[in-house]
Parts: C-alpha cells; sequence; structure tokens
C-alpha cells in the first residue's frame, strides 16, 4: 500500500530476508570479542556535542560537517533552560562516549587494560551514495590502558577474527602506518607542510584548504591530483622517533608471526584527530583507494587525558557493519544452520491450539526448546515456520489427535515418526533427544 511516508534519506529497514545475516554478524563480534576477554558496553546514542568536539576533532569532517543535532521538538512547550545550554547530537562514533564512561563510571580503578566492545548505530550528515548512509552501524571495540604493540595487534587480531568468522578474510588486507606521538609529531608536520606549501598550485582545491587545518588529512585525499602530489611526499615513518619506530616494528613482526596480511602504507592518516602511533584500516585487496574500506582503528594515547583523566593509553576499531553485510550477501557467503529450537508444535484448527499450549509450556518446563505460532496460519505455514527454527522434532496435533489425546511426532532427523499420547510427549523427546 502506498504511503505518503518514506524513510529518511540515508536511513534504511532490515527486512526478514536480510535479518538473518545481521543477527550472524552481531553473534560473531560477540563471540569473537568475549572469546579475547572483551567484555559488553553501551552507551547512549546522544551526547554533548563538546565531547566530540574535543575528541573526534575540531579539524574532522565529521564535527564541521557531519553531526546531527538533538533538540525537543515537541511544538508546544518551551524549551528548557538546561536543554538550551548544552547542544546535545547524535553519536558519530562510540570511541568518544566510551572514553567518557571509562572516566566517568570509575574505570580508571578497574584493572587494566579495560576491553570493551559494543555495536549498534551511528549517525553522520554525509551525502548518501552506494555503501554510504546517515545511519550505519558499526561494531566497535577498545583496550582502553594498556601501551604495549600487543594490545595493538590484539584489536588487528580481533578483527581478524570477525572476518574469518564471516568468511570474507580472503579478499581482504590490513593497511597500516604509523602515526607517532607527541614526540615526533611535530617535526612531520613541519616536513609535510613544508612540502605541501611548495606544491599548493599542483593540488586540488579541496585539499588546499585541508593544508591549512590538517595538512596530514591531504596525504589521505582522494582527489586525483592530489594523489600525484602525494605520490612524492616525504615518508612520515622515516620521521618516527625511536620509541616509535620499535612499537611500530614489534606490531608487525607480531602480525606476521600471526600470519595476517597487511599492508605497509604510509599515507594512510585516517580522519580523525586524536590517533597517534598504529592506524590500520580494512579494505578488499582491489579497493586501492580505500573508497569502501570495512573497517579501520589505531592507537589513540592522548584520547583519556583530553577528557580531563590521566594519562592513558588506548588503542581500538570500528567496522562498518553494513558494508559488511553487502560482501556476505554479494560474494554469497552461507549463514551456518542455526538451531533456534529442538521441536515445533503444529496445531492444526481452533482447539488444536488450545490444546497444544499447556502441551508447549510442559515441553520448555523440561528444557526443550520447543516453538509454535500463536496466530492464524495454516499448516505449510507453520511447517516452514518449523524449518526456518531448524527443528528436529516437528510435533502435529489436528482435530482427530485432539479427540485421541494423541500427537504425530515426526524425527527430521531420523525420518521416521509415530503417534504418542499427550502424557508420552515430553519423555519420548527427552529420550530421543539425549540419543
Ligand atoms: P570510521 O569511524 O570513519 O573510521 O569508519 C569505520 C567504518 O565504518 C568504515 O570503514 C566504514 O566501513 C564504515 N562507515 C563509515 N562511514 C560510513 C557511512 N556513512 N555509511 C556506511 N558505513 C560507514
Amino acid at each position: 500500500m502506498a504511503t505518503p511516508f518514506q524513510s529518511p534519506r540515508g536511513t534504511y529497514d532490515i527486512l526478514p530476508p536480510d535479518a538473518p545475516y545481521w543477527i550472524f554478524a552481531r553473534q560473531a563480534l560477540k563471540e569473537e570479542a568475549e572469546s579475547l576477554g572483551f567484555q559488553r558496553i553501551e552507551v547512549p546514542v546522544f551526547e554533548d556535542i563538546r565531547l566530540y568536539e574535543r575528541t573526534t576533532g575540531e579539524t574532522s569532517e565529521i564535527v564541521t560537517k557531519e553531526m546531527f543535532g538533538v533538540t525537543r521538538a515537541s511544538k508546544d512547550v518551551e524549551v528548557e533552560k538546561e536543554d538550551r545550554a548544552v547542544q546535545l547530537v547524535l553519536r558519530p562514533e562510540f570511541t568518544p562516549g566510551i572514553a567518557r564512561a571509562y572516566l566517568e563510571r570509575g574505570m580508571q580503578a578497574f584493572p587494566q587494560p579495560v576491553k570493551l566492545y559494543t555495536d549498534g548505530s551511528v549517525f553522520r550528515y554525509s551525502r548518501p551514495q552506494k555503501g554510504r548512509f546517515r545511519q550505519f552501524e558499526q561494531m566497535n571495540y577498545e583496550v582502553i590502558g594498556d601501551a604495549s604493540p600487543l594490545a595493538d595487534v590484539a584489536v588487528i587480531t580481533l578483527t581478524w577474527n570477525i572476518f574469518k568468522r564471516l568468511s570474507l578474510f580472503k579478499e581482504l588486507v590490513v593497511d597500516i602506518n604509523s602515526l607517532g606521538d607527541l614526540k615526533c609529531r611535530p617535526k612531520m608536520r613541519r616536513v609535510l607542510l613544508d612540502f605541501l606549501s611548495q606544491n599548493l598550485t599542483k593540488l586540488a582545491p579541496l585539499d588546499v584548504e585541508r593544508v591549512r587545518r590538517n595538512p596530514f588529512r591531504v596525504l589521505d585525499s582522494k582527489e586525483p591530483k592530489t594523489l600525484v602530489v602525494v605520490k612524492k611526499a616525504p615518508q612520515l615513518l622515516d620521521y618516527l622517533c625511536d620509541d616509535c619506530k620499535k612499537h611500530f616494528s614489534q606490531v608487525l613482526e607480531t602480525l606476521d608471526e600471526l600470519n595476517i596480511p597487511y599492508n605497509l602504507d604510509p599515507t594512510l592518516v585516517r580522519g580523525l584527530d586524536y590517533y597517534t602511533r598504529t592506524a590500520f584500516e580494512v579494505r578488499r585487496v582491489d579497493d586501492e583507494t580505500r573508497q569502501n574500506a570495512f573497517g579501520g582503528g589505531g592507537r589513540y594515547d592522548g584520547l583519556i587525558e583530553l577528557l580531563g583523566g590521566r594519562p592513558t593509553p588506548g588503542v581500538g576499531a570500528a567496522l562498518g557493519t553494513d558494508r559488511i553485510i553487502e560482501a556476505m550477501k554479494e560474494q554469497g557467503v552461507k549463514l551456518p544452520d542455526s538451531k533456534l529450537a529442538d521441536a515445533f508444535v503444529v496445531a492444526i484448527g481452533e482447539h488444536a491450539f488450545k490444546v497444544t499450549l499447556p502441551l508447549v509450556e510442559r515441553l520448555k518446563a523440561k528444557d526443550i526448546r520447543t516453538g509454535m505460532t500463536m496466530t492464524k496460519n495454516g499448516l505449510k505455514e507453520q511447517l516452514s515456520m518449523a524449518d526456518r527454527l531448524g527443528v528436529r522434532f516437528v510435533i502435529i496435533v489436528g482435530e482427530r489427535e485432539v479427540r485421541d489425546k494423541t500427537a504425530i511426532v515426526k524425527d527430521m532427523d531420523e525420518g521416521s515418526q509415530e503417534t504418542v499420547s499427550f502424557t508420552g510427549l515430553e519423555n519420548l523427546i527427552e529420550k530421543q533427544l539425549s540419543r
């Protein structure tokens, strides 16, 4: 039916045929993260705009152009003073909110490092196009309070394990770079600024503006004109201080040991201001400009301090779930058969519905995971529901069975069928399941 309403620009609906991919991807994050000692955290969907200005950075495109504001929208109430004082925005990423929670909820006093993961929607007011939405979903994880190169490797390993679990890793590569720290970054910046200033006329107009605001971003430009200049730019890696060099080579050595394929890319800088040392992105091998990266992350040793905490190192990553799901569908990744229930009760006719409800309860009380439809559905639909749940036992009760107080039990694994009395049902299924 036509409706005058459409979903807002840059948003989408996840419909039942796609939902299993999303469930599978989110579950992969949960299991892979928890198996490496990460624990779940959830943070608000909106926060004070200043949190992002201070961390994501006032020169980043996210903060300068892509924030979604949140205000009270009721027409006939006055905006309260308190609401006027704070500009709230929808989260454009997770890390600042998690860092805020880490400080506000006293996680600095926990045994360090604190390893956290989450997933959910983030919002960026950008121009929608293929693979780029205004509301999209990210998987995000952070190791806070560990300066060792092993923490960087833990984050990259978790990233790789998730892609492995989703059967996507074969076509992927990790681009990696080191951005230095507070000690070596000023020198890098000077050298780069000198070089770019000498080549200003050869840059794309957009990048001329970037030279002034954040010269590092020019390295990451997708503009063809700029790409020619960037090829000749000084290599940041040559200006790393000894500590940063050592850190980076330990990261790379460990990745070698773990057989995680990486590509040293001196132009990788990432869009956010708070990164230090290791930065990485995951892309399809043939997506050389990283236009459609699947995710990325890096170290942010100054972030917690920016929010008023004591100096605390951190490293994390965010993956774009939407692009991951698209790739899984494109590549025909098969979802594993998931058995969501052991048994399904098919009721034919109104009497049968009433009689089977207590049967379902009795089966559940014996820890037999049992499904049924509680709505008016025909036999065919009920059987396809049983199929979707992947059950082993289909229990059928029709008019005749209601009269006889019996049920037909089909064992889908064995391909057998028998009729049992209502009273013998739990025992039969329990016995078969334990075999
Ligand atoms: P970022 O937080 O910018 O490092 O992004 C991490 C990942 O999120 C990217 O590699 C993309 O896979 C995904 N992503 C970023 N922006 C969008 C967007 N507008 N729409 C869909 N996915 C996005």
